[in-house]
């Protein structure tokens, strides 16, 4: 159908942002356009399994590798994605380092062919709108982000209400279909960059970020129609119509080596926690992961693992310590945590196979921090979520699980612990908080059996709009027929 346009798809290196890009990459590439995923030596190895299984299979596939510049912006040697920082207090070097991809970029892209006829980048990779302007492509933007947030932080940012209210006074997000309350300390951090020296330097780098983003042709958006209609239906007038859901990308991972390998090519499919899983009863456990850069301090970690054992539900809780590892892994040995919840409770250290565990049948409910991918992922699993959210703009995806699709409990959170305050909060979620929502989810009563219901609901809905006939593959298909047009007529931008 469209065997002659090429896409270059320029991803930001972090997990939450090229995992659902390197699905959205063979989804496209499905409908036989040919498509080129830049990344960097490290993400290749990363990514590769998946990525050379799709190429394997016939898919018109490529990977372009350009050196990360790491030691010239004071990275360790390899050190290529955001959840590889050391702190996140390195996040503007990391940001520096991606936009020296310009230069080697524009040197190759004469080489590539056919020549491409979009480029389809991450909004926060301003720089890769200039490498679309200097070779008079559409640029299009992905951001890994719900239409609920987009229509939310347009409306923030003309209203700018959020200018006028105080931390923790609840508002009204203006202009939404429902009716949100927030506070202005659950906003992300566009609108709520905290007081340290590098919240003001990182906010300054997401307003460039919104006054380029602004510019772009259109955007791609990881979510279906039937999820958040009036969202999306909103959110298309103020973009003249060029919004594409095309979502659930995970969606698109069909066998189980490339749902365990999804984010890591270590990962196995037979991994020790599937066979745990596979040892306990239909719906009993909780999964619980708060993402892939989320560290809780020890005291919040210890929270979290007491609330999940006082519960006396079945749980796998993924533990990611960063530079905490050491604290909290003496109090689980200390505690002898893992000996007292044996047979009851398992940890997963470093990375979890997440797709695949969510559709085990074992899996009754996932405790999440609601990043739009977990968020998502939850959704197409079919299972009532426990909302712990964190930071960016994770508050929001609570509010669309709690409120909008009616299948998530909060568990109490009241602001955003910004990634780049290194000390964190203490305790903002106690253990008795976990417990109670974890209660709550998977209780037998019929406020738990409706949020059961409409989980499923979605997860049908979810299933369909990837199928033949179905919303996302028709907006697939608009959205490909816009470049194709775009490309015979010869014009650059909207
Ligand atoms: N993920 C995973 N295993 C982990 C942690 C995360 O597979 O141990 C995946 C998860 O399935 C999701 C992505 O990493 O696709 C995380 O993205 P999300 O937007 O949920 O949160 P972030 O990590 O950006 O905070």
């Amino acid at each position: 159908m469209a065997s002659n346009l090429h896409m270059l798809i320029i991803p930001l290196m972090c997990p939450g942002h090229l995992i659902p890009m390197v699905d959205m990459a063979k989804l496209i590439a499905q409908q036989s356009v040919t498509v080129t995923i830049v990344i960097t030596p490290r993400n290749a190895e990363r990514y590769g399994s998946v990525l050379d299984r799709a190429i394997a299979s016939g898919l018109p596939v490529h990977i372009l590798q350009l050196r990360f510049p790491t030691t010239e912006n004071g990275l360790p040697n390899e050190c290529e994605s955001v959840d590889d920082l050391p702190t996140f207090s390195l996040s503007k070097n990391f940001f520096d380092a991606c936009a020296m991809l310009q230069k080697p970029l524009e040197d190759v892209f004469n080489e590539l062919k056919p020549r491409p006829s979009c480029i389809i980048s991450d909004k926060h990779l301003s720089w890769t709108a200039d490498v679309a302007k200097k070779f008079q492509l559409p640029w299009v933007i992905f951001d890994g982000m719900s239409c609920f947030t987009q229509l939310a932080t347009h409306n923030l940012c003309v209203s700018k209400v959020q200018e006028h209210v105080a931390e923790s006074e609840p508002f009204v997000l203006p202009g939404l279909p429902d009716k949100i309350t927030m506070t202005k300390s659950q906003l992300p951090g566009l609108f709520n960059s905290g007081n340290s020296a590098r919240g003001k330097e990182l906010k300054s780098i997401r307003e460039q970020v919104r006054a380029t983003e602004l510019g772009a042709y259109g955007i791609i958006i990881n979510s279906f129609e039937e999820l958040e209609k009036r969202y999306i239906d909103e959110y298309r007038k103020i973009k003249q119509g060029r919004v594409w859901c095309i979502g659930p990308f995970s969606n698109s991972n069909k066998n189980d080596l490339d749902k365990a390998q999804r984010g890591s090519n270590k990962s196995i499919n037979n991994h020790y926690c599937i066979k745990w899983l596979d040892s306990q009863h239909k719906s009993s456990v909780i999964y619980a992961c708060l993402g892939s850069l989320t560290r809780l301090t020890p005291l919040q970690f210890i929270e979290l693992a007491l609330g999940l054992e006082d519960s006396k539900i079945p749980f796998i809780l993924v533990v990611k310590g960063g530079s905490r590892t050491e604290e909290i892994e003496k109090w689980l040995a200390e505690e002898g945590f893992e000996d007292r919840v044996k047979g009851r409770g398992i940890l997963v250290r470093g990375w979890a196979p997440q797709v695949l565990i969510l559709s085990h049948p074992a899996v009754g409910a996932f405790l999440t921090h609601c990043g739009w991918n977990s968020t998502i992922e939850g959704i197409c699993a079919g299972l009532p979520m426990i909302t712990w959210p964190q930071f960016a703009e994770q508050f929001y995806n609570e509010r669309l699980a709690v409120q909008v699709a009616g299948t998530g409990v909060e568990v109490g959170a009241k602001r955003v612990i910004h990634l780049e305050d290194e000390d964190g909060v203490g305790i903002q979620v106690k253990r008795e908080d976990v417990c109670n929502a974890a209660t709550r989810v998977m209780s037998e009563g019929p406020e738990a059996e409706t949020r059961r219901e409409k989980a499923k609901y979605f997860k049908e809905m979810a299933e369909k709009a990837l199928e033949e006939g179905g919303s996302s593959q028709l907006n697939l298909r608009l959205f490909i027929q816009d470049i194709m047009l775009h490309t015979n007529k010869g014009g650059i931008a909207g």
